[in-house]
C-alpha cells in the first residue's frame, strides 16, 4: 500500500501534522485511542496553550532553534483554531489556559480537522522494522493480526518521548532517528519530583508554600509541596528540569517577602513572642516546626540581635537541599533531550541529510515549561512540518 505521507504518533503532534499536511496522510498508533496524554492534561482540562509563549520557555540545545515554528504557528492561531470549533476556555494563572469542558473536546477538534484534511488514522497498530530506499519509506505495520507494508514519500516521526511509559511511551522516535544517522540528545525526565533517599520530608508530606525554586541559575515563583518522597509542586517540577544529578536546588521560602522588615518590627512590638510563633506567620506552621531545630529557631523575638535575623532571613532564602533523583519516566510529565536540532531544518522540522523525513513534537529537543508550552510546541513543529509536506 502507498501513502503520501506516514506519520507515527496519534498525539498532539502528530494530529495537528496530519490536519496541515492534506491529503494522502496516514497517521498511525499502538495506542487503542488517539491523544491520550492531551485527555489526561491538565487534570482533564487540558492546559493547551499558554498566552506569554516565546522561545525563552523552552529548553533545547540550541535555544533558538524553537523560535522560526513558533513564529509560524502561534498560541493565537490556535486559540483562534478552538474558538472556531467552539470550545469554551478559560486562563487559570500565568497565562495558561485549559478548555472550560473537558480535554476531550481538544482530542475531538484535531480529529475533526484530521478528518477535514483527509488523513486517515489506524490505531492498535504496531510498527515494525522501517527502512528508506531512494525516495521511498517503508514501514512494517500490523493491524488486526494483518502485515502490512506501506509506503510513503515523507515520513513523520511523532511518537513522543519516553514519559509515563504505562500510558505507551517509548523510545520508538529516538530508534529510528538514530538509525538514520540523527543524533540524538540523551533523554531524561523533565517536570518530575525530586526525591530524597533519606526520605527527610516524610514529615511534611502534604505540606505546600510559596517558593521560588532555582536549579542552575533558572529560578521559578510558583507553590512548592513537600511529599513523602521529596519535592513536587510547580515551582519543583519546573526546576527539575533544569536540575542535574548530584546538584543542589535553592529554596527561597520567602519569595517577595521583606522578611527580615517584618521580624525587626515583629521585635518591637510582640518581644514576648516565640520566634517559631511569629514565623509561622509567614510560613506553615509545619514547616516551621520541622525546620526549628536545623535552622535553630530558639527564643523569643526579643532574643533576636539584628545579624541573628539577618542571617535566618538570608537561610530561608536560599535554603540548600541535594535531592538524590526524581521519580523518572513513570511521572515525568515530559522527557527532555531527543533528536538533536542541528539535525533538523528549524523551518520545515525536515531532517537535513534524510529528504522526506521529519521530526515533530516532544521527540525533538524542545522541551517546554510548565504550563501549555509543550502542547503549544506539538501545534507549531506539527504545523510547520505538514505545511511543508502539503506545499511538498
Ligand atoms: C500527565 C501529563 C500531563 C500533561 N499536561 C500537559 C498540559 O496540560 N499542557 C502541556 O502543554 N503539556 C502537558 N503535558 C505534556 C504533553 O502531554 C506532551 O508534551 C505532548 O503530548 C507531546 O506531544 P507529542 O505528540 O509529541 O507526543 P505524545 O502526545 O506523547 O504522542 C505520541 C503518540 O505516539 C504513540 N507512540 C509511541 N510510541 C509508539 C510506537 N512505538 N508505535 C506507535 N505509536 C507510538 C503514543 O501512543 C502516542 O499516542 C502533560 C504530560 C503528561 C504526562
Amino acid at each position: 500500500m502507498k501513502v503520501e505521507t506516514l506519520i507515527i504518533g496519534a498525539g498532539a503532534a502528530g494530529m495537528m501534522c496530519a490536519a496541515h499536511a492534506g491529503p494522502g496522510a496516514l497517521v498511525v498508533d499502538h495506542a487503542r485511542a488517539p491523544g491520550e496524554k492531551i485527555r489526561i492534561s491538565g487534570g482533564g482540562r487540558c492546559n493547551f496553550t499558554n498566552l506569554h509563549t516565546s522561545a525563552d520557555n523552552f529548553i533545547s540545545q540550541n535555544r533558538h532553534f524553537a523560535k522560526s515554528a513558533l513564529g509560524r504557528y502561534t498560541q493565537w492561531d490556535f486559540i483562534a483554531l478552538v474558538d472556531a470549533h467552539r470550545i469554551p476556555w478559560h486562563e487559570k494563572t500565568l497565562g495558561q489556559l485549559f478548555c472550560d469542558t473537558s480535554a476531550k473536546d481538544i482530542v475531538a477538534l484535531l480529529r475533526a480537522e484530521m478528518a477535514r484534511a483527509g488523513a486517515d488514522l489506524w490505531l492498535d497498530t504496531h510498527v515494525g522494522e522501517i527502512s528508506h530506499a531512494g525516495t521511498e519509506f517503508t514501514a512494517r505495520l500490523t493491524r488486526d493480526g494483518r502485515e502490512i507494508t506501506v509506503a510513503a514519500r515523507n515520513l513523520v516521526l511523532a511518537s513522543g518521548g519516553k514519559s509515563i511509559p504505562k500510558m505507551g511511551a517509548t523510545g520508538f522516535a529516538y530508534q529510528v532517528a538514530a538509525g538514520f544517522g540523527l543524533p540524538v540528545v540523551t533523554p531524561r525526565p523533565g517536570l518530575v519530583p525530586l526525591t530524597f533517599s533519606d526520605d527527610r520530608f516524610r514529615p511534611l508530606a502534604g505540606v505546600a508554600t510559596p517558593a521560588r525554586v532555582t536549579a542552575h541559575g533558572t529560578g521559578f515563583d510558583e507553590a512548592l509541596l513537600f511529599t513523602h518522597r521529596g519535592l513536587s509542586g510547580p515551582a519543583v517540577l519546573q526546576a527539575s528540569s533544569y536540575w542535574c544529578e548530584g546538584d543542589p536546588i535553592s529554596i527561597n521560602l520567602t519569595p517577595g517577602t521583606d522578611l527580615l522588615a517584618a521580624l525587626q518590627q515583629h521585635r518591637h512590638s510582640d518581644g514576648r513572642k516565640a520566634l517559631t510563633t511569629i514565623l509561622s506567620q509567614y510560613l506553615p506552621a509545619r514547616l516551621v516546626d520541622y525546620l526549628k531545630d536545623g535552622f535553630n529557631l530558639l527564643g523569643t523575638m526579643a532574643d533576636q540581635g539584628d545579624a541573628r535575623l539577618a542571617a535566618l532571613c538570608d537561610a530561608l532564602r536560599d535554603w540548600q537541599v541535594t535531592p538524590s533523583g526524581s521519580e523518572g519516566y513513570r511521572t515525568a510529565e515530559v522527557t527532555l533531550g531527543g533528536v538533536d536540532t542541528s539535525a533538523l531544518s528549524s523551518q520545515t522540522l525536515a531532517a537535513k541529510t534524510v529528504p522526506g523525513l521529519y521530526c515533530i513534537g516532544e521527540c525533538v529537543d524542545v522541551t517546554g515549561w510548565l504550563g501549555g508550552y509543550n502542547f503549544q510546541w506539538a501545534w507549531s513543529s506539527g504545523s510547520a512540518a505538514g505545511q511543508a509536506i502539503r506545499q511538498g
